[in-house]
């Protein structure tokens, strides 16, 4: 049993109790990412089934020998040429995030006929290195992706920037969501899940304080 997923998920249940929401309310995804496989093992085994990854090539070696039966969700930049590969293996793709894109994933849900769940991500903090759509053109891409490219929206997903107080920035993509009529929020990491469930966040994204330290990315 891994005593650091324990321990998250208790802190996750008090959030939701602490913001009176509903237990159970919060998916966790658990940030694989990067992490050895005895890092994962007991994670694995203690019956955590949703997890995150970053790197499309990354996440296929370490889940299709076990791919059975888990929720796995691709958190990082997708790369157009990439995205037949995602469509195909990835339940969920949170990081939509321009027109290309989306145009592209339109054609290979069509090719493949089947589509993964889609968040769009939103760089909240307008950071030149980060990766979203501008908050300010998140109405015209949510309205984009579903009216000309035919996808279905079902999140929107966010990463605050590092060095300021995340909350306005969680309640910033909660509004963009409410009146885009967009239902799921993913936002929440090691360091602030708590803030974003108090925020709305129906999904927390925690690496680091379940796996321990990643030596990159
Ligand atoms: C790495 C990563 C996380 C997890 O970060 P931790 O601080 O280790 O919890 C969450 N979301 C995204 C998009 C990431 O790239």
């Amino acid at each position: 049993m891994s005593q650091a997923l324990a321990e998250i998920k208790h802190r996750i249940a008090a959030a939701e109790a602490r913001a009176g929401r509903p237990a159970g309310s919060v998916t966790l995804v658990a940030v694989s990412k990067t992490q050895p496989w005895e890092h994962i093992a007991p994670v694995f085994a203690a019956g955590q089934k949703v997890f995150g990854e970053n790197r499309v090539q990354e996440a296929m070696e370490r889940w299709a020998p076990r791919r059975e039966g888990l929720e796995l969700r691709l958190i990082g930049p997708l790369q157009t040429n990439k995205a037949r590969e995602a469509v195909a293996f990835f339940d969920v793709v949170e990081t939509v995030d321009r027109e290309k894109l989306a145009r592209v994933l339109a054609d290979e849900i069509q090719r493949a006929g089947k589509a993964p769940r889609l968040y769009i991500q939103v760089n909240v903090g307008e950071e030149a290195q980060k990766a979203g759509i501008a908050p300010g053109e998140a109405d015209a891409f949510v309205a984009a992706c579903r009216a000309t490219y035919g996808l279905t929206v079902e999140g929107l997903m966010c990463i605050p920037p590092v060095d300021q107080d995340p909350a306005p920035h969680f309640a910033l993509l909660r509004e963009i969501a409410q009146r885009n009529g967009v239902e799921k929020l993913s936002m929440g990491m090691s360091d602030d899940f708590e803030t974003a469930i108090a925020q709305g966040a129906t999904s927390v994204r925690v690496g680091s304080a379940i796996f321990g330290n990643r030596t990159y990315g």
